[in-house]
């Protein structure tokens, strides 16, 4: 039967503001369960455990931080203990952040895992492994790939084999991004729905070790974009996003290109990307070789507007549908 994942990327801002942790993910969560709990759905959280490293390398100096890394600590902990399921996301250019006391410093100049040595993809994935087991009872083993900056995977896959993360859930329909700092082109995607794959996660390997579950994808007129644009600058409080940071500005081409063609997005909470939501998985349910509904989610980045249109879709779609990526492998 298909079924629909709800995945939330647990993270602050990256752009010239990081955001307060209460506002971008401690409260906003709250939000998102007190709808949740009300229909028994549970959600995958991809949690950025590079801000996790620097909090812990941190907390002993600020005692902000020290604060900070209790509540996210804690939070995780009881995402955990409640059956919804926490696994990794990986940005790495937490290694370069610094912290002046009073918020984030971010360098972004090296985004991707790419721009590390082989040596230190290995670690990196390692420890930021590491700090979300040492944290939750269940085992992690998914990931999704900041910016969705997954290739090539050649450089990054043996990292990802040794410290045994074999599911993941990056790709999305014909996305396709290139700037400074981000790159992927996910055209050419296998179209069953879940594959497996070895060193390119667009080449099917049947006997790969990893899996790919992409994100469901939308395709988007130029006139979605401008009322996204419209509602964001006049849509009033329903509509303002619960973060209080600001984002690292996509490329004026790619704005561009948004606002005057059709594009693919990915199926998400955030924002009024929300209105989306049940014309795209009505599109799901008429495609036969897609297995799985994945929609994505940043807490910062949803509304009251929306959790809103969060709660109507489960209400339509019914509660039963709804899975994490923990049930998934241990119905494998
Ligand atoms: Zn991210």
């Amino acid at each position: 039967m298909k079924k629909i994942f709800l995945t939330l990327d647990y993270e602050l801002f990256f752009g010239g503001k990081s955001g307060t942790a209460n506002s971008c993910l401690i409260e906003p969560v709250e939000k998102l369960l007190d709808i949740l709990n009300r229909y028994g759905v549970k959600a995958t959280f991809f949690i950025d455990s590079g801000y996790l490293v620097r909090l812990q390398a941190l907390k002993g100096e600020y005692k902000v931080l020290e604060q900070e890394y209790q509540d996210i600590v804690n939070q995780i902990e009881y995402l955990d203990k409640t059956g919804h399921s926490i696994q990794l996301h990986i940005h790495p250019h937490w290694e370069d952040s610094t912290f002046n006391g009073e918020e984030w410093v971010m360098d972004t100049s090296r985004y991707r895992l790419h721009d590390f040595s082989k040596k230190e993809i290995d670690s990196i994935v390692y420890r930021y492994k590491k700090v979300l087991s040492d944290i939750v009872q269940n085992e992690i083993f998914a990931h999704r790939a900041g910016g969705w900056c997954i290739q090539p995977f050649e450089p990054l896959f043996r990292a990802f084999k040794k410290h045994n993360i074999w599911l993941d859930s990056t790709l999305f329909k014909n996305g396709k991004n290139s700037s400074e700092t981000h790159y992927f082109n996910f055209e050419n995607m296998p179209k069953n729905g879940e594959w497996n794959f070895e060193s390119d996660p667009l080449k099917e390997e049947p006997k790969g070790f990893f899996r790919e579950i992409p994100i469901s994808a939308y395709r988007l007129s130029p006139l979605f974009f401008w009322k996204l644009a419209f509602f964001k600058k006049f849509g009033g409080a329903e509509h303002k996003g619960f973060g209080d940071g600001v984002a690292a500005g996509g490329s004026k081409f790619d704005k561009l290109r948004m606002l005057s063609r059709f594009t693919h997005s990915v199926v998400s909470i955030d924002g009024y990307k929300a209105s989306f939501l049940q014309k795209a998985y009505s599109a799901f349910l008429n495609r036969l070789d897609e297995k799985h509904f994945v929609v994505i989610g940043h807490p910062k980045s949803m509304s009251d507007y929306s959790l809103k249109e969060l709660e109507k879709f489960i209400i339509n779609s019914g509660r039963e549908k709804f899975k994490t990526f923990k049930v998934f492998k241990n119905e494998l």
